[in-house]
């Protein structure tokens, strides 16, 4: 066989077993090249057995935690402000404040891609959600009272984050 021909011969088979595994995950999960390269979905039971409870009522749950309580919230270091869930960078140090408000605040995203936002007409009020654009959790809310150059004020959960920093991560 001409190597032209075993190269189709592969493709076609049907019975090829790593072409046939490649297939049948195909079928199965659509989305499955996309999801690995930009999206994270994980059932609800996964997301609980890898977070913590408290990780899971913010981040799942959209839960808020008591302001001054998170130990990001004073944190200061040169790094980056990862997804406590999927580990997606999220804020740069660099544009981390002390707003004063009792949650770690960015007045921008590292990357607009990083984050969503939709509208939160939770609690009797409008407020602009902000989400992983990765993995879907809840990470905090974005209001428009913040510093130069943004006016913007990212208010994240402190549990919904983790701290990469530079110095470690070059050593
Ligand atoms: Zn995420």
């Amino acid at each position: 066989m001409r190597p032209r021909e075993a190269l189709r011969f592969a493709f076609v088979r049907p019975n090829n077993a790593l072409f046939s595994a490649f297939y049948r995950e195909a079928i199965l999960s659509p989305t499955l090249f996309y999801d690995m390269n930009k999206k994270i979905r994980k059932s609800e039971a996964e997301w609980k057995a890898v977070l913590s409870p408290e990780q899971y009522r913010i981040l799942r749950e959209k839960g808020t935690e008591r302001a001054f309580s998170g130990v990001l919230y004073d944190h200061k270091g040169d790094g980056t402000y990862v997804c406590a869930a999927c580990g997606q960078p999220l804020f740069a140090s660099l544009a981390k404040y002390d707003s004063g408000c009792g949650w770690p605040s960015f007045y921008q995203p590292e990357d607009g891609d990083a984050i969503e936002t939709q509208e939160d007409l939770s609690g009797g009020r409008v407020r602009t959600e902000v989400l992983c654009s990765r993995c879907g959790s809840h990470l905090g809310h974005v209001f428009a009272d913040g510093p130069n150059p943004t006016g913007l004020r990212y208010c994240i959960n402190s549990a919904a984050l983790d701290f990469a920093d530079n110095a470690s991560q070059t050593a």
